[in-house]
């Protein structure tokens, strides 16, 4: 039985599994570095242990000194919450081995979709249909143009152990392909450790749809719906919503079915996304699997009521699945945006102290986020501040309910993206559900 969880993470993510470990009874290890000494997720959670420097590599990544605060604090389990160690599959077996529950898939499952060329492989292999591109890995540059010509550009050079947006060279036609080829393969070593790389086709005109997955460690796998995450900055996501909206029936069941598909191949054992990319009026593509929570999953929780986190820890625990497929309802439409410390404008990075916030509330409003009038927001850690997430009847109600809870977010210090998110809920593009990953490069809100 899981009695004590430490939660290898920080900001929001982290208040966010301390909320849902409170509720069960589950008590709580807050890990911090010591520029996060002030913050709130070293506040709310029941005992708290220092684990190094303000850099990531000796503090959050640091492997040996969360298995001291562990071993230190009698934890017998750890969340890793999304990025860190979160899709280490080394981590996850150093737990297990340990005796210590690892809140998460199998470290076998990590590796599996860890490796997006092995993903493709596994996916094609349940029949769920892949990007077109390149059979496994690209090592030749000839090879690369090859493969480029036969599927026709644009295409897109991939890092096999790419992540967050990074290790992905598009490439528009065939006199730029060798160049691009060669940078992606050192970027992919320098940035990865890993020299592969693979060739997709590039499709400028597809929206991000993917699918929550749950399964348990008793053979069942469910899902709980999709969302858009077609508005991003430098494949970066920026708003999600939950369902998809302008998606066809047909598509949408399809697109369910794949997604549990491809999560059984793997014998998949706790909360994860599978993604797709969505042609308007055609098909869909398997893109990647995370094995792991995501930023976006309240948009999910809004509409099926589900406390994913909190399941993802009775998964972990070994207990079976509470729900059936046919027990899962969705009802309504939820959006998010992601709220940084950035220049609404330019996306820089805008750290300092916050001197006062307002949050919005009332009804159909959440808002998950680590700050409080006094935090310091670092400058070592990514921008995300919190996410503000609204639910409403449908999309139109939850547009305007997001535009309403935008107006009375307050954050003095720092810049926001708020001003940001406030034009896009009146942007008419948006507004209409005119999706696709290029949204901003095509027009500024
Ligand atoms: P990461 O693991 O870094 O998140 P993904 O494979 O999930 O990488 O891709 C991130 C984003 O990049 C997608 O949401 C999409 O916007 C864009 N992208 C990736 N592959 C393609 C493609 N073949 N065509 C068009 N856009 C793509």
């Amino acid at each position: 039985m899981i009695h004590k969880v430490l939660i290898a993470n920080r900001g929001e993510i982290a208040v966010r599994i301390i909320r849902s470990c409170r509720e069960m009874g589950i008590k709580t290890v807050a890990v911090f570095s010591t520029a996060d000494r002030q913050a709130l997720h070293v506040r709310l959670a029941d005992q708290s242990v220092c684990i190094g420097p303000p850099p990531s590599a000796e503090s959050y990544l640091n492997v040996p000194a969360i298995l001291s605060a562990v071993e230190i604090t009698d934890a017998d389990s750890v969340h890793p919450g999304y990025g860190f160690l979160a899709e280490n599959a080394a981590f996850a077996e150093i737990c297990m081995n340990y005796g210590v529950k690892f809140i998460g898939p199998s470290a076998e499952s990590i590796r599996m979709m860890g490796d997006k060329i092995e993903a493709r492989r596994l996916a094609q292999k349940s029949k769920v249909p892949v990007v077109p591109g390149s059979d496994g890995a690209v090592t030749e540059e000839d090879d690369g143009l090859r493969v480029a010509k036969e599927i026709g550009f644009p295409v897109i050079v991939k890092a096999a152990a790419g992540g967050g947006g990074r290790g992905m060279k598009i490439v528009h036609s065939p006199a730029s392909f060798i160049n691009a080829f060669l940078t992606a393969q050192s970027e992919a070593l320098s940035s990865f450790g890993v020299p592969s790389v693979y060739v997709e086709k590039y499709f400028d005109n597809a929206r991000h749809v993917e699918v929550q997955v749950m399964g348990d460690r008793h053979g069942n796998v469910i899902h709980l719906g999709d969302r858009d995450c077609s508005i991003q900055r430098r494949h970066q996501k920026l708003i999600e919503e939950a369902p998809a909206p302008a998606l066809p029936a047909r598509v949408r069941h399809r697109m369910w079915k794949a997604a549990v598909d491809a999560a059984a191949a793997v014998n998949y054992n706790s909360v994860g996304t599978v993604e797709f990319l969505y042609i308007p009026d055609g098909e869909f593509y398997f893109l990647e699997m995370n094995t792991r929570i995501q930023v976006e999953h309240p948009v999910t929780e809004m509409i099926t009521g589900i406390d994913i986190v909190r399941e993802q820890i009775r998964i972990a625990d070994g207990k079976k699945l509470r729900y059936e497929q046919k027990d899962v309802a969705q009802r309504g439409h939820a959006i998010e945006v992601r709220i940084n410390a950035e220049d609404p404008d330019t996306f820089l990075p805008s750290p300092g102290s916050i001197h006062s916030c307002v949050f919005p509330g009332g009804f159909g409003v959440r808002v998950d986020t680590a700050i409080y009038p006094g935090y310091t927001v670092p400058s070592t850690y990514d921008s995300l501040l919190g996410k503000l997430i609204v639910h409403g009847e449908d999309r139109n109600d939850a547009i305007m309910r997001m535009r309403r809870a935008l107006d009375e977010f307050r954050v003095d210090g720092v810049r926001t993206t708020v001003p940001f998110h406030k034009k896009m809920m009146v942007n008419s593009d948006f507004v209409e559900a005119r999706l696709s990953t290029n949204f901003l490069e095509k027009q500024r809100p």
